[in-house]
């Protein structure tokens, strides 16, 4: 049974790239009809952010992933949040000291940074020197009565190899000696990151730990913590490093926000997942929207790459743009509601909708394509004056032609088709060629070159709105 975990620690309101390590794992679990746990991680006390937990639940539940195990669901494991399971970590690391495997370490901190400070000096790595595993059994007890503060750590091996085949990178190996021996348990009780993780990955029966690349220093840490309790080995896989355009790693500078930042910008939900998915892992040409139960069918863990993606800005554009015209008008009038400035009426917006919908890729484009429909204008002088290159006095003649000629039309006639028949006809009188007329008409209506089809612009302007611009247009020449 394929059971996997995702296990944020709430320091901080996730990237994309940390969703990415979720939707891996909750696609692997779905596509081998297994299980997702989700588990939070809160035993690093000084790092903890108020608000992270309830936007890490709010990420998952807006990329859709429903957690079959963890925090609001319970599960046959819980608890899972480890603050809450404390008790359970300290068992097993008294069992390591008891086999030998980890030993009490009563250092002051002040100690320890002076080591640090002498081996950095000597152009050593700093690492622990082992002083207090040495200390006789009696004197331990000793200090622990006397309730002297002290961690427990683990003994690493002096020489060895530890090596796994990871999923997705291959064989890995590491030198015990270049790893100090770790702090697994901290003088406030808590477990530090790597007991807590063995010791839940094991108890909550996790077969396969799919996680980011950054975690792959910790992996032989944690093999010996399995070694020393005698569990055996879940499948590890680490994930590849999503870089900035310049190679860099991906940071806040080049678009690191979270899933929910991209959301309130105005991404959909579909292609931010598409999106997020594509970055390490293909399918195809890597241009189809895809919606999280297709990729749940799709979805191949052989498939994730190990080369580090690149994190492209356009890409997601151009899903976002795709997500949008699959939209109904109706249903993009909804998403649309926090966009819609509020001088736009919901009736207005909808007949706006259609017109801007192909060129709309953020659903905060919206008030930037459409704020003519509402807004006053500042009608350009120079630009009107651009389209047809005439003199003034003739611009202001065929914009007099155009004004009265569309009073004439019965409000329930006004509409693009006799707008548009009517403007025509007007071609031909002016002597003007239909580009000039109406790229004229265009500006003098909403100051722009770049429209929705001027006829359906202007019948949305209404008839009101689109006279008294002739008008101004006149007065300005
Ligand atoms: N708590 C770690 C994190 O913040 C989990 C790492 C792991 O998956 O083992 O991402």
């Amino acid at each position: 049974m394929v059971r996997v975990r995702f296990a944020p620690s709430p320091t901080g309101i996730p990237h994309i790239g940390n969703t990415r390590t979720a939707l891996y794992n909750y696609l692997f679990a779905k596509k081998n009809q297994g299980k997702f746990i989700l588990r939070i991680e809160d035993t690093d006390r000084d790092r903890l952010v108020p608000e992270s937990l309830s936007k890490i639940l709010e990420i998952l539940k807006f990329v859709g992933i429903n957690w079959d195990e963890g925090p609001q669901v319970g599960g046959r494991f819980g608890p899972y949040v480890q603050s809450k399971r404390l008790k359970i970590y300290q068992k097993y690391a008294q069992s390591l000291v008891k086999k030998k495997k980890a030993y009490f370490c009563f250092c002051t901190v002040k100690r320890l940074e002076k080591l640090r400070k002498a081996q950095q000096k000597s152009g050593k790595q700093p690492r622990y020197d082992r002083l207090c595993l040495g200390l006789a059994s009696q004197t331990i007890a000793q200090k622990i009565n006397s309730k002297t503060p002290h961690v427990i750590r683990l003994l690493i091996p002096e020489s060895g190899l530890i090596s796994w085949h990871d999923l997705i990178q291959g064989k890995i190996e590491f030198k015990t000696e270049t790893i100090d021996d770790q702090i697994i348990l901290k003088s406030d009780g808590f477990p530090t990151y790597h007991l807590g993780v063995v010791v839940d990955d094991h108890l909550m029966q996790v077969s396969h730990v799919l996680r980011g690349a950054e975690w792959i220093s910790s992996t032989p840490k944690q093999i010996l913590l399995y070694q020393g309790l005698k569990w055996p080995l879940p499948h590890f896989g680490h994930f590849s490093v999503i870089l900035g355009p310049d190679k860099a790693k991906l940071s806040k500078r080049h678009g690191a926000k979270s899933a929910l930042d991209y959301r309130d910008e105005g991404y959909l939900v579909e292609a931010l997942v598409s999106f997020m998915v594509y970055l390490g892992w293909s399918y195809q040409d890597n241009s189809q929207l895809l919606s999280l139960k297709q990729l749940t069918k799709y979805f191949d863990l052989k498939k994730v790459q190990k080369a580090n993606p690149i994190f492209d800005l356009s890409k997601l554009n151009y899903f976002n743009g795709k997500a949008i015209r699959t939209k109904s008008n109706q249903e993009l009038l909804t998403l649309l509601k926090q966009f819609i400035p509020h001088n736009c009426s919901p009736a207005l917006a909808k007949d706006i909708i259609p017109l801007i919908k192909d060129r709309l890729v953020k659903l905060s484009d919206f008030a930037a394509l459409s704020a003519f429909f509402y807004q006053d204008i500042k009608l350009d002088k120079k630009l009107l004056i651009k389209q047809s290159k005439k003199a003034p006095a003739e611009i202001v003649t065929s914009l007099k032609s155009l004004q009265a000629t569309y009073a004439q039309v019965n409000e329930k006639d006004w509409t693009a088709k006799e707008l548009e028949s009517l403007g025509r006809k007007l071609v031909s009188q002016t002597g003007w060629t239909p580009k000039e007329l109406f790229m004229t008409l265009r500006v003098a209506l909403t100051s722009e070159i770049a429209t929705p089809p001027l006829f359906d612009t202007m019948q949305v302007l209404s008839k009101k709105l689109a006279l008294k611009r002739l008008n101004h247009a006149q007065k300005i020449l």
